[in-house]
C-alpha cells in the first residue's frame, strides 16, 4: 500500500513540477508509468499464468472489495471465484472461454463480486492474453477490475424509473445543420407507438410519421420555438397508430451544448380521455343547446377576432342581428314547444343560407347573430333579405295542427378598418340600434346601419 501510494505521488509530481526533482529521485520506467495510470483509474489489475495457474493481484484489486492484499493471502484464481456472484459467475467463464477460443476479439464482462460490507460491486473486468516472448512460451492473461456500480446503479434506476412512469422518457438531440435525432428512448415507444425503441433510436421518423398531418407543422415549429428560446417545450398533437388516433403531450426541457447542439430531456404521456373530454366541454361551451347553433360567448370570442384581424390586415366583415318578431305571442297561442320548433326551424334556415365561412350563434331566446367575413354591407343586406323571404314563406304547424307564419327583424352593420374601428362593444350596440329601428318601423323588414359600399 505504502509503496502503491508512493508512486502515485511521484507521478503527480512529475506532472507538476520540474523535471530535475523526479529524475533525482527515481527513473520513469514504463512500468512505472503504467501502474501510475492505472491508480489513476482506480483499477484493479490482476494477472493469471494460465500455465502455472500463478495468480497476482495489485493493492487496489483488494481494497476495490473491502480489503487488503494480505487479509486474502493466499490468493488464487479461487480467490476471485469465491467473491464472484454465483449467478455471474457463468457469465464470466463464458465471456473468458470466448475469448480464449478465439470467438470474441476481448475479454470483458460486468459481474458482481461481494463486498465486504455485505454488498454486491458491479465490477467491470477486461483481460488480454500475453504470451511471454523467451522459449517457455508462458501464457499470461492479464487485465483490470473497476468499481462501476454506481453507474450500474443509475443505469438500473434509470431503467425501472422509465417502466414505472406513465410515459414515454427520451433524450432528443437537434443538430446545428437541423438533423435530428433520439439519442435515448425508453421501452415504452412501443405501448405509444407500436414501435420498438431501437427503431426509434434509428429513425426518429419511425416517431414524426405517425404525427397526425394536420399536427405536425405545430409540432416542429415548437421545437423550433424552444430552441430559439430555450423554454421548455410542451405540446398536445395527435398521433396514427396501432390503428387508431389518439391525443399526446410531450414535455421536455432543452440545454445548449457548447457545440450548438441542442438536447431535451422529457417524456410524452397519453391524454387522449383528458383531451377529448376537454374538447367536449369546450364544444359545449361554445353551442346553443337547443339549436346546434353557436352561442353568445363563442359569437363575442370570433367578433374579438374578427375586430383584431380587421385592424391588422384591413379586412371588412359584416354583422346581421336577427330577432324573431312577436315571438312571446307563438309561445303564447301554441305553446313552448312549438315556439322551440320554429327557433330550431329557423336555425336551420339560417344555416343553409349561410356560408361555411360564416359564423352564426344564437345569442339569446330568440336572437341570432351571423357574422360574414370579407363582406360589405350592401351584400350582407341581401343576405339577411334572403333570409326574410324565406322566413317569410315557411309555412308552421302547432301541435293542434294550427298553420302559422314566422317573421324577424334584422339590423345590418360592416366593420371596415378604413372606415371606422368600432370596437365590438359599439359594434353590437350599432347593430341593435338598427334592428330596433327595424321594429319601430314595422317589424318583417332589414335596416342597415352604415356607409352602404
Ligand atoms: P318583438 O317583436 O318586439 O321582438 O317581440 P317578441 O315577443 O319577440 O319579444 P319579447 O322579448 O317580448 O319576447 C321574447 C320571447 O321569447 C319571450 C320568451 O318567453 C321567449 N323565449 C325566450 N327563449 C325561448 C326559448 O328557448 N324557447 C321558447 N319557446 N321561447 C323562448
Ligand atoms: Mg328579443
Ligand atoms: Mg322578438
Amino acid at each position: 500500500m505504502g509503496k502503491e501510494l508512493q508512486l502515485g505521488e511521484q507521478s503527480t509530481q512529475r506532472g507538476l513540477t520540474v523535471k530535475d526533482s523526479v529524475t533525482e529521485h527515481m527513473e520513469l520506467t514504463p512500468e512505472i508509468l503504467l501502474k501510475a495510470i492505472l491508480e489513476g483509474t482506480g483499477a484493479g489489475t490482476w494477472e493469471w499464468n494460465l500455465d502455472t495457474q500463478e495468480v497476482i493481484y495489485n493493492e487496489r484489486w483488494a481494497q476495490l472489495l473491502g480489503y487488503s492484499l494480505a487479509e486474502l493471502e493466499p490468493v488464487s484464481f479461487q480467490t476471485w471465484e469465491s467473491l464472484c456472484h454465483p449467478s455471474d459467475l457463468q457469465e464470466a467463464r463464458n465471456a473468458l472461454a470466448s475469448y480464449l477460443g478465439g470467438g470474441s476479439q476481448k475479454f470483458e464482462c460486468v459481474i458482481r463480486m461481494l463486498h465486504r460490507d455485505g454488498d454486491w460491486r458491479w465490477i467491470h473486468t477486461r483481460g488480454t492474453l500475453l504470451t511471454s516472448q523467451d522459449d517457455s512460451g508462458t501464457r499470461w492473461l492479464m487485465g483490470t477490475h473497476l468499481d462501476v456500480t454506481r453507474e450500474k446503479m443509475s443505469e438500473h434506476q434509470l431503467e425501472q424509473l422509465s417502466k414505472s412512469l406513465p410515459g414515454i422518457i427520451y433524450t432528443f438531440v437537434l443538430e446545428p445543420d437541423g438533423r435530428y435525432y433520439f439519442s435515448y428512448v425508453s421501452e415504452k415507444t412501443w405501448d405509444f407507438y407500436g414501435a420498438r425503441a431501437e427503431e426509434c433510436l434509428d429513425d426518429p421518423d419511425n416517431i414524426f410519421s405517425l404525427i397526425h398531418p394536420e399536427d405536425l407543422p405545430r409540432v416542429h415549429e415548437s421545437i423550433a420555438r424552444s430552441a430559439e428560446t430555450l423554454e421548455e417545450w410542451v405540446c398536445e398533437y395527435r398521433v396514427r397508430a396501432r390503428g387508431t388516433c389518439y391525443w399526446l403531450k410531450g414535455v421536455s426541457r432543452p440545454e445548449k451544448e457548447p457545440d450548438g447542439r441542442i438536447i431535451w430531456h422529457g417524456m410524452t404521456i397519453n391524454i387522449d380521455i383528458q383531451k377529448n373530454l376537454e374538447l367536449e366541454l369546450e364544444q359545449l361551451s361554445i353551442t346553443d343547446e337547443l339549436t346546434g347553433l353557436y352561442n353568445r360567448r363563442y359569437m363575442l370570442r370570433k367578433l374579438q377576432e374578427s375586430v383584431a384581424e380587421g385592424e391588422r390586415y384591413g379586412a371588412t366583415f359584416s354583422l346581421i342581428s336577427l330577432d324573431v318578431d312577436f315571438f312571446k305571442a307563438i309561445n303564447d297561442s301554441y305553446g313552448h314547444p312549438t315556439g322551440d320548433a320554429v327557433l330550431i326551424r329557423f336555425a336551420d334556415i339560417i344555416a343553409s343560407r349561410t356560408r361555411k365561412s360564416d359564423t352564426v350563434a344564437r345569442t339569446g331566446g330568440e336572437e341570432f347573430i351571423i357574422l360574414m367575413p370579407k363582406t360589405g354591407l350592401a351584400e350582407a343586406e341581401q343576405v339577411a333579405e334572403s333570409l326574410r323571404l324565406a322566413l317569410q314563406s315557411e309555412r308552421f304547424v302547432s301541435d293542434e295542427g294550427e298553420t302559422f307564419t314566422v317573421t324577424f327583424s334584422a339590423g345590418v352593420v360592416n366593420w371596415s378598418a378604413e372606415e371606422q374601428t368600432l370596437a365590438v362593444r359599439d359594434l353590437l350596440s350599432a347593430c341593435d340600434q338598427a334592428l330596433y329601428a327595424a321594429k319601430r318601423s314595422g317589424r318583417n323588414r332589414i335596416v342597415a346601419n352604415g356607409n352602404d359600399d
